[in-house]
């Protein structure tokens, strides 16, 4: 069974009558990469905060590991290792030196605090530059740095705010595989917020979509594109061989039978069909059971950038409507 390390149940943050966040209902699973999504103001920071304990919620319930993160605060910080947007060194002081220091602020016991630098350094791929000043670091070295900052305490829990920001597309590659390695090898629960929606497609197992401080969609990114599908209309593009002789007045009657909410559409050699639900792989049997010698199916799963593009389309014609 899925073991839930963080809970929220109806929680609310009130600024004077501004909500930053309201009624949020939401369970991260542990071991899982969750990602936070949203435009500028949506409530992704008060959200993290909220878990971190540096902010109290207005209303409602958080769990983190079974604790109140702002009753329990020292308890569930420590479990929680945090890489904020905008990250500071010591300029002057090598990258050893300030990952020291921050173990020392930590309490790490003195005798395997050495050990523990060398091998956050290692993990994050820094070592061969361990001596060189924080200052001369790239802004990915130093968002690694940062990272190996964030687990010098051994914590279960990571969470970023926008870790990508102001990466070359090299850099955002292998600060992802590092998120990804850290949850693989040693089963630690991601939370990463990010206006980098393609790039948090590839490794978030969930993200949710905040607008204006309301969670407006949760789930896989196959989830959601299923979800939105519902709204949208499904299309699946079946393809054939070029040569192959098929009856396609015969078979557009067969099928609008068989799926009576679909509206086909026949090509030289494919088949469009629009569903309100999604049913490529019922298509794709039936089809093949009719004898259609398919090459190539192409369904329209769509890119968490589409998804997100209509959540956040919707709020702003909402939005619009509103100020009319
Ligand atoms: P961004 O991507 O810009 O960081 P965000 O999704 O992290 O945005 P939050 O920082 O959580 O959003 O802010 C949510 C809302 O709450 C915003 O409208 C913000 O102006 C408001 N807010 C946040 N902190 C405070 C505060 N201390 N006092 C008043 N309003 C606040």
């Amino acid at each position: 069974m899925q073991e839930t390390i963080i809970e929220f149940q109806s929680v609310s943050k009130r600024y004077g009558n501004h909500h930053a966040v309201q009624d949020l209902d939401l369970q991260i699973t542990k071991g899982e990469i969750f990602g936070l999504l949203g435009p500028n103001g949506a409530g992704k920071t008060t959200t993290m905060f909220m878990i971190l304990g540096l902010i109290e919620p207005t209303q409602g319930q958080i769990n983190v590991m079974g604790r109140s993160p702002y009753r329990s605060a020292i308890h569930v910080k420590r479990e929680i290792g945090y890489l904020a947007d905008t990250i500071g060194f010591y300029e002057q002081m090598s990258a050893k030196d300030n990952l020291s220091f921050i173990a020392r602020l930590n309490q790490v016991p003195s005798q395997h605090l050495d050990r523990r630098v060398e091998d956050l350094l290692d993990l994050v791929g820094l070592s061969n530059v361990a001596n060189k000043k924080a200052g001369t670091y790239s802004r990915g070295m130093k968002q690694r740095l940062g990272i190996a900052q964030a687990l010098i305490k051994r914590p279960q829990i990571l969470i970023m705010d926008e870790p990508t920001l102001g990466l070359d597309p090299r850099g955002v590659e292998e600060l992802l595989n590092l998120v990804q390695q850290l949850n693989q090898q040693y089963g630690m629960t991601v939370i990463i917020s990010s206006h980098q929606l393609d790039q948090v497609q590839k490794i978030c197992d969930r993200v949710g979509i905040f607008v204006h401080g309301k969670l407006q969609a949760i789930g896989s990114i196959k989830e959601l594109s299923e979800q939105l599908s519902l709204q949208l209309g499904h299309n699946c593009i079946i393809k054939w061989h070029k040569e192959a002789t098929v009856d396609t007045e015969a078979l557009d009657g067969l099928l609008r039978s068989r799926f009576a909410s679909s509206q086909t559409s026949w090509e030289q050699n494919s088949l469009s069909i629009t569903t309100t639900e999604y049913l490529t792989p019922q298509l794709v049997a039936w089809c093949s059971s009719q004898g259609l010698p398919i090459m190539q199916v192409q369904s329209n799963e769509l890119t968490l950038q589409e998804i997100y593009g209509k959540y956040f389309e919707n709020e702003k014609s909402r939005t619009k409507s509103t100020a009319v």
